[in-house]
């Protein structure tokens, strides 16, 4: 309830205007930090509120109902930045980078895609070597989000690109340590407030306290930040397509055409319904892959099955509202104009669904069963 109150009242009236500046609003974040939004699963001894997976998906689900970017930045100490360094980190690291990036007093951003190699982590091309008890990364990765705010990044680079995953280590890295370059790409389709752009690594110089596990596990260290990372966007995507059915049922309530609101005519219905299902559908996957991993369990398929479908739902939601929208759907005064473009970003991100697709099919052919 909070959330969406906070939702309603702080983030509803000024979505728009931030969202054409390409600029997050700093007052709210200070007062979601204020509140605690940014604890998420992260236990409570470094800083975090150790909720249950199946609360954190419902809180990230009612921020998306507003701002799915708000929602992002609140799942980044469980999800993408935190999940690795609770898991992999020593206790220093946990308390130097994880702590205050669960109590909202630094943001952090996760490196993983590069320009030659987005969906294909394994293939990583950026490159550390051993310097003394140093280590020297060089490098490049694009698409990378929170340039802006990020303290930290946590990257993977490779000691020999033939060694495939076996080569790749994690690595957490200062944002302003000599020899980080950072270029945001402007004016993105959807996802604007978030400054997302190019993270180029020359000779940047790393104390071994930077390392994150044990030389070659940065492949287990992505992996674990990807999961969560899924099980969050999908919580994100249903929460941006139940908006879509608000704001539907809502505007085919009002909007009278042929002395009727269209809300009577039976292919709005149709649209209304097949929304409803759809979403609840997704809400379920999502829930399924939140009590995996509360089971302790990997939730790989899970996750797949829930960020996948949850997105193409989400995807259909944005462009089912904009169609019973008409014309006033393509003006930004009406929040799906936003949320359709928001939409199809969500189908591309951690992971593109034609990649998800295969992963599923793998578990159905027994191809796979981890
Ligand atoms: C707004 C935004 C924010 C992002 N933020 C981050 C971030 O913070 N950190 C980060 O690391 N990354 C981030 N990304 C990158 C994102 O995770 C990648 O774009 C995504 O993983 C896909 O990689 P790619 O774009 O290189 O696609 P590619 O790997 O080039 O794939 C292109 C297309 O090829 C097809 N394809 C590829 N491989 C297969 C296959 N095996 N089987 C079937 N089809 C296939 C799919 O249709 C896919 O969509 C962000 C991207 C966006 C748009």
């Amino acid at each position: 309830m909070l959330v969406r109150r906070f939702g309603e009242n702080e983030v509803a009236p000024i979505v728009r205007e931030y969202d054409a500046q390409e600029k997050l609003p700093s007052e709210i974040l200070e007062r979601m930090a204020m509140l605690g939004f940014f604890g998420g699963t992260v236990p409570p001894e470094f800083g975090g509120l150790g909720l249950d997976y199946l609360t954190y998906v419902s809180v990230i689900e009612e921020m998306s109902r507003f701002d799915h970017c708000l929602a992002m930045l609140m799942s980044m100490p469980s999800g993408l930045v935190g999940s690795g360094i609770l898991k992999f980190g020593t206790e220093e690291q946990r308390e130097r980078w994880l702590m205050p990036l669960a109590l909202g007093q630094t943001f952090g951003g996760g490196g993983v895609t590069e320009p030659r190699s987005g969906s294909d982590v394994a293939g990583t091309q950026t490159r550390y070597t051993r310097d003394g008890p140093n280590f020297r990364l060089t490098g490049a990765k694009a698409w990378i989000t929170n340039l802006d705010i990020a303290s930290f990044f946590v990257t993977f680079a490779t000691s020999d690109p033939s060694l495939g995953r076996r080569g790749i280590s994690a690595f957490i890295v200062p944002a302003d340590a000599p020899g980080v370059i950072k270029r945001p790409f402007r004016n993105k389709l959807g996802f604007r407030p978030l400054c997302t752009g190019e993270l180029t690594f020359e000779d940047v110089v790393l104390g071994s306290d930077s390392l994150l596990g044990e030389e070659g596990d940065g492949f287990r260290v992505a992996m674990t930040a990807v999961e969560r990372g899924r099980l969050t966007v999908a919580a994100r995507a249903v929460g941006l397509a139940q908006a879509c059915l608000d704001d539907s049922t809502a505007y085919a309530r009002e909007r009278i055409v042929f002395g009727h609101p269209i809300s009577e005519f039976q292919m709005v219905q149709k649209k209304l319904a097949d929304m409803a299902v759809e979403i609840q559908a997704a809400r379920l996957l999502t829930r399924d892959c939140a009590k995996a991993l509360q089971a302790g369990q990997r939730g790989r398929k899970e996750a797949s099955m829930a960020k996948m479908f949850a997105s193409d739902v989400a995807q259909r939601a944005a462009t089912e509202a904009l169609q019973i929208h008409g014309a006033n759907g393509v003006s930004d005064e009406f929040r799906v104009n936003r949320f359709y473009r928001d939409s199809k970003v969500f189908q591309i991100i951690e992971g593109p669904n034609d990649i998800h697709r295969t992963l599923v099919s793998d578990y159905v052919l027994g191809v796979r069963s981890d």
